[in-house]
């Protein structure tokens, strides 16, 4: 054998390995049969299309009987092929081996002999009825994708990358307000469409880049020039060579979701409202006490902004020392109102500037839907103003109670007044009497003379007294106030120059007239003489003036004393204050002069800097009844 020949051989049985092995995995069914109708040979995969296990019985059965539904078919068939040398496509139904027909598409040639004569047939047979059901499958898996890419309720599109739709389903006609589809395929995406084109450049930077695009969100026109938002996820199209030739991907309409957010947004906006305008501090802290709500209140009340501690100062710092920790287990526990619950309980914070504010807190624990704890929130009321009234109130009960005393020892001290101003009266006319007896030079005239000054003194002394304990009822009456300072001055001039004093007196002419009971009037301005000129140990300038307008007239009295300091500038106006020794004063002079003044229908207010001395100004209204009659 030759070289070549070993080779042929070779190669010759190669290629009949590679027929039996194509024979056996061709995927349809293979035979080779006898015109009179034996199968020769057929391949596994058509015996199993006709469901026969044993070979030789497939080979041995009568083709045009036993496989043939219709034995006409095998007739036909044979006609056709002897005729045309082969037969394609010929759809004909056999019977599998258990009866059931089967239709399959027979593709067939004749076989020669080595005379020429027909020998047999052969040829491929295909499972018809498997290719149906690809079809039907292919057909409804189209129909599925067409129904879907229609009636989903989001925009389905295709593009080119230059910007025109190639396809739209009627969704995104609809949401974009196009009728026609012909109408929409023609416009220019980036002009037609974005309402801002940059966002159709930003798009395609991302898609090309990434291949894809996932929510984005974008503003796009709608045919009649309203805007929409919307969010497009897209991927590109390539084509065999893996070139990007456009896009495709989805559009939702956002109307509804920005709707939504705005809706939400304005129902937090409105919570927020509410929370920031209560009247009461609300603050609401995580559990490890980071604060994340601080209403204006809270700012108020408490001195730090939500800006400066939202987020960035825990709780704590507000409370005192181990507070924080104790509201906690307060909560937590069952006996302050229930358990997640605390309910006015009294409370004290420390202001931004250092203040204690004192007030109550009740606050709530915050669960999540498992019942875990998240947070809590509080609401703080600050009863510093109460407690002040409260305190207040106190104190003036408690100086109610000590007027009620000062009024029984006033009773007191005028019985005693009167009942020791008789008999003094008497000693005083017994002295007086004296006197005529005892001559000028006597030794024991002058004693006299200082028993019978001592006994004025102490007249005087009884008539004050009395005049405190019970104020004259004396008749009111128009009154000149510059004629009543003018009395006064006159009479205590000599008194205050001897003590160093200066007089200065403006007294504004053509004032009203006051209706009042003249002694009263006296009486106050006596004291507060009086008091200037004890305001004035090394002397000084006592200041009166008067002014006035048609409905008051105003009278201050000023010395340049050693002044009230802060801190009894509230008390000065209280019955026995006093800061003077027990013989100089008793503390009820400018008490009664408040009271006067108050009884008149006026007002009399203090100023003072210590050392620089001291403002007492008193406003009286103007009488408008005409005068019944001038009596002074
Ligand atoms: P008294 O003069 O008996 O003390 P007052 O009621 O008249 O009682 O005055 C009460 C107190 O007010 C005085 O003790 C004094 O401390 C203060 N005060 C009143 N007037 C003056 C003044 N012009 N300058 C300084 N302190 C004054």
């Amino acid at each position: 054998m030759t070289k070549s020949n070993a080779s042929s051989e070779q190669l010759f049985k190669s290629t009949d390995e590679d027929y039996k092995s194509l024979f056996e995995h061709v995927g349809c069914g293979v035979y080779i049969s006898t015109k009179e109708g034996k199968f020769l040979t057929a391949n596994q995969v058509l015996l199993d299309m006709l469901g026969y296990k044993s070979r030789s019985e497939f080979l041995s059965m009568d083709i045009t009987n036993d496989l043939y539904v219709r034995p006409e078919d095998r007739r036909k068939f044979r006609k056709m092929i002897e005729r045309d040398g082969r037969v394609i496509d010929y759809e004909v139904e056999f019977k599998r081996k258990v009866g059931s027909p089967i239709t399959v598409l027979l593709t067939s040639h004749v076989r020669y002999d080595s005379r020429g004569e027909i020998q047999g047939y052969e040829g491929i047979v295909l499972d018809q009825s498997q290719r149906i059901q690809m079809e039907e499958k292919l057909q409804i898996f189209q129909e599925d994708f067409k129904r879907l890419f229609e009636n989903i309720p989001v925009g389905v599109f295709v593009s080119t990358t230059e910007g025109k739709f190639l396809n739209a389903n009627q969704a995104l006609l609809d949401m974009l307000g196009y009728g026609e589809k012909e109408d929409f395929l023609k416009i220019d995406i980036t002009k037609d469409l974005y309402v801002n084109p940059k966002d159709r450049h930003r798009f395609r930077e991302l898609i090309e880049g990434e291949g894809r695009v996932v929510d984005f969100e974008v503003e796009f026109k709608r045919k009649d020039g309203s805007t929409i938002p919307i969010l497009l996820t897209g991927h590109v199209r390539r084509d065999r060579n893996g070139k990007v030739i456009g896009y495709e991907g989805i559009n939702v309409d956002l109307t509804r979701r920005k709707r939504m957010e705005r809706e939400l947004q304005e129902a937090y906006d409105f919570m927020n409202k509410i929370i920031q305008s209560s009247p009461n501090p609300i603050m609401a802290t995580e559990l490890n006490g980071n604060i994340m709500i601080w209403n204006r209140a809270a700012e108020e009340t408490l001195g730090y902004t939500a800006a400066e501690v939202i987020g960035k100062m825990g709780i704590d710092k507000i409370y005192p020392e181990g507070m924080a920790r104790k509201v906690m287990q307060m909560m937590r526990s069952s006996e302050y109102g229930g358990v997640g619950r605390l309910n006015s309980f009294p409370m004290v914070y420390v202001r931004r500037d250092g203040e204690v504010v004192e007030g109550t807190l009740s606050a709530r624990m915050l669960y999540d839907s498992k019942g875990n704890e998240i947070a809590s929130v509080g609401s703080f009321v600050d009863l510093r103003e109460r407690l002040e009234m409260e305190r207040a109130l106190r104190r003036t009960q408690e100086q109610l109670l000590q007027s009620e005393k000062l009024a029984a020892m006033g009773r007191l001290t005028s019985q005693i007044a009167h009942e020791l101003n008789n008999p003094l009266y008497g000693i005083m006319n017994t002295l007086e009497l004296l006197k005529t007896e005892i001559p000028l030079q006597s030794k024991r005239r002058k004693i006299l003379e200082m028993a019978h000054s001592e006994t004025i003194r102490l007249s005087d002394m009884l008539r004050k007294m009395l005049s405190f304990s019970k104020p004259d009822q004396e008749a009111r009456q128009p009154v000149d106030i510059n004629s009543v300072l003018d009395e006064i001055l006159l009479l205590h001039e000599k008194q205050l120059r001897e003590n160093d004093i200066k007089i200065s007196a403006v007294l504004a002419e053509g004032l009203g007239r006051i209706l009042a009971s003249k002694n009263q009037l006296r009486q106050v301005f006596l004291n507060l003489i009086a008091n200037a000129r004890d305001a004035m140990p090394k002397g000084g300038t006592l200041t009166v003036t008067t002014s006035g307008t048609p409905d008051e007239i105003l009278i201050e009295i000023s010395d340049t004393g050693i002044g009230i300091p802060e801190e009894n500038i509230g008390k000065i106006f209280d019955s026995f204050f006093t800061t003077k020794d027990e013989i100089k004063g008793v503390g009820l002079g400018l008490s009664v002069c408040y009271g006067f003044i108050k009884d008149h229908g006026g007002d009399i207010m203090v100023d003072s800097r210590v050392n620089l001395g001291t403002t007492f100004t008193i406003t009286l209204p103007v009488n408008k009844k005409p005068d019944p009659q001038t009596t002074n």
